[in-house]
């Protein structure tokens, strides 16, 4: 059911903080392999609505699904990180005083469970899984390097490649880039528009080289949409050029 149509589907949530709505009536398409970004000035509603997506927030109303048959708001936030939705949260967290294979190798046999994981040793294909994603998270020559020694932008590309271990099919990624130097921000986008198609991501980011980048490079450059959220809902949405000359986005960014 996940192979057209929506990946994930958001109608009229609310979410309600002592009668402060911190999203009132988001909705938000996204299709399956689209890669999606969101801005906003803080406060907007983009933490909430990752953490309705995650089930970490109930909302009070609303419609949420995963595909055309999963209602997200049906499922604890356990079940749906083992669904295939997986968040990055914008601070790195890996096993600092893992090795960078170490920390993937745990991230592939985390799917058998914690009992497995002591056990088994990894097979030829496993191998080769990781010897791909330290490639494509460009982290091959640091593959034995403790983690905890890595610069902020490798931490964060490693935390990416043990979320891609478990092959998810909705990436939520909250303001990757930040505290990347330039270099680190440009391979990010790389590595993310390498994952277009065959993920679904939603990227939440403030840095609108960044956003350029991502939306106008690609398998489907220049018709990526952008979703500028403001006050707790849409305030519009197109493709970055559409965007950026809104009137009403140009208010929110610059004025009053
Ligand atoms: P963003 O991520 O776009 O900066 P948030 O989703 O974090 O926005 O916050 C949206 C609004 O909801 C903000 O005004 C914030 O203060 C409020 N808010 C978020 N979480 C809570 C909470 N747990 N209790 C009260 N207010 C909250």
């Amino acid at each position: 059911d996940l192979a057209h149509g929506s990946i994930l589907y958001l109608d009229d949530i609310e979410v309600s903080f002592d009668g402060f709505k911190a999203l009132n009536k988001l909705s938000l398409d996204i299709a399956v392999g689209e890669m999606r970004c969101i801005i906003g000035p803080n406060g907007a509603g983009k933490t909430t609505m990752m953490d309705v997506i995650t089930g970490k927030t109930r909302p009070d109303s609303g419609t949420a699904f995963f595909g055309s048959t999963i209602d997200l708001l049906k499922k604890r936030e356990n079940e749906i990180a083992q669904i295939g939705i997986g968040r990055k949260f914008q601070k790195p967290t890996v096993f600092e005083h893992l090795s960078v294979f170490e920390n993937l190798e745990l991230a592939l046999k985390a799917d058998r469970g914690p009992r497995a994981s002591v056990f088994f040793k990894l097979g030829s294909e496993q191998l080769d899984r990781i010897a791909a994603m330290l490639q494509l998270i460009h982290l091959k020559s640091q593959a034995q390097r403790t983690a905890g020694l890595l610069s902020h932008g490798q931490k964060q590309w490693l935390e990416i490649g043990m979320l891609l271990m478990q092959d998810p099919k909705l990436l939520l990624l909250d303001e990757p880039v930040a505290g990347m130097t330039d270099e680190e921000t440009e391979r990010t986008a790389e590595l993310f528009l390498s994952l277009e198609g065959a993920h679904s991501l939603v990227v939440v980011e403030h840095d609108m080289k960044f956003i350029h980048e991502l939306t106008t490079q690609g398998a489907t450059a220049g018709k990526k949409k952008v979703t500028v959220l403001h006050e707790g809902s849409v305030l519009a949405e197109g493709t970055l050029a559409e965007v950026q000359a809104n009137d009403k986005v140009v208010e929110v960014y610059l004025g009053r």
